[in-house]
């Protein structure tokens, strides 16, 4: 029978590429995309060549600043082409860049192979089909901008003293072959420690603790400034909101200034 997924994937046209490999960066996915990807990836490639993109050591991209060439890559090929995410898919088409996606194919002008509503319809069906697996109303923006390395930091690491966290773990280890249990994976992205960071920041958020959300915010400025891709990102964005609130126009200019330091 069809994965559901390949139905999805199968509403893409064709996007001409001269495999360059340059847009190669490690693929933001969804929970499902994450599952298909690695289970596919079982008949695609020996035990041996798995182990190996786990444990290659995560190099900067020249390309794009703050993500890494994606592990799946060889002498610019994709190992692992037919189970690739839909970003990867994507590639190439200027309707990424319209959207604001910028890890995107710099080469050639070319067409769009999808308009917006198209692609508004394929995220819709995929949300709907990761619902089977989580409650998306959960936390969505933290898990739909997960990685490939965050992914995989999930199904290796301990479970999560955070329910949504820890039920998606879960379900990640029943849904993986059972063959990636043998692997060995080390941990790099700190992603359970910047959800449980995240996590606590909201819970002072709602409950009128500032100053101890700042704290929390300033940690995520701090001890993760790579990831600038979200994590970073936010912070400053809801720090910025919260001095602006409190009319704290010194804090908003010290913020300014570690904002400078960090992005430039
Ligand atoms: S989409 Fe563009 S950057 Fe990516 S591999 Fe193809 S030609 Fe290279
Ligand atoms: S999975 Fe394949 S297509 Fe996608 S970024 Fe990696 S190498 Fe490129």
């Amino acid at each position: 029978m069809t994965h559901p997924l390949s139905e999805i994937y199968s509403l893409l046209k064709p996007i001409s590429c001269m495999m360059c490999g340059q847009c190669c960066v490690l693929p933001q996915c969804t929970f499902v995309e994450f599952v298909f990807l690695m289970n596919e990836m079982q008949s695609l490639v020996s035990f041996e060549t798995r182990q190996a993109f786990l444990t290659q050591k995560l190099q900067p991209s020249k390309q794009f600043q703050g993500n890494f060439d994606c592990i799946f890559q060889k002498n610019q090929q994709c190992q692992i082409h037919p189970a690739r995410t839909l970003m990867c898919r994507l590639h190439g088409d200027p309707i990424l860049t319209k959207i604001g996606q910028s890890e995107n194919c710099k080469k050639v002008d070319r067409e769009e192979t999808l308009s917006e509503f198209d692609l508004s319809q394929i995220g819709t069906q995929l949300d709907h089909l990761n619902r089977v697996y989580y409650e998306i109303d959960a936390m969505p923006f933290l898990l739909d901008s997960l990685n490939i390395a965050c992914w995989l930091e999930l199904y290796y690491s301990d479970l999560s003293p955070l329910p949504f966290i820890k039920n998606i773990q879960i379900h990640l280890k029943t849904l993986l072959h059972p063959d990636y249990q043998h692997h060995i994976y080390t941990p790099v992205t700190q992603i359970l420690d910047k959800f449980i960071t995240v996590d606590k920041a909201y819970y002072c958020l709602e409950n009128g603790d500032v100053p101890k959300a700042e704290g929390f915010y300033w940690k995520l400025i701090e001890q993760y400034p790579d990831s600038i891709g979200y994590y970073t990102d936010k912070a400053f964005i809801l720090l910025e909101q919260l001095y602006k609130n409190l009319n704290r126009s010194d804090k908003l200019n010290f913020l300014a200034l570690q904002k400078k330091r960090i992005f430039t």
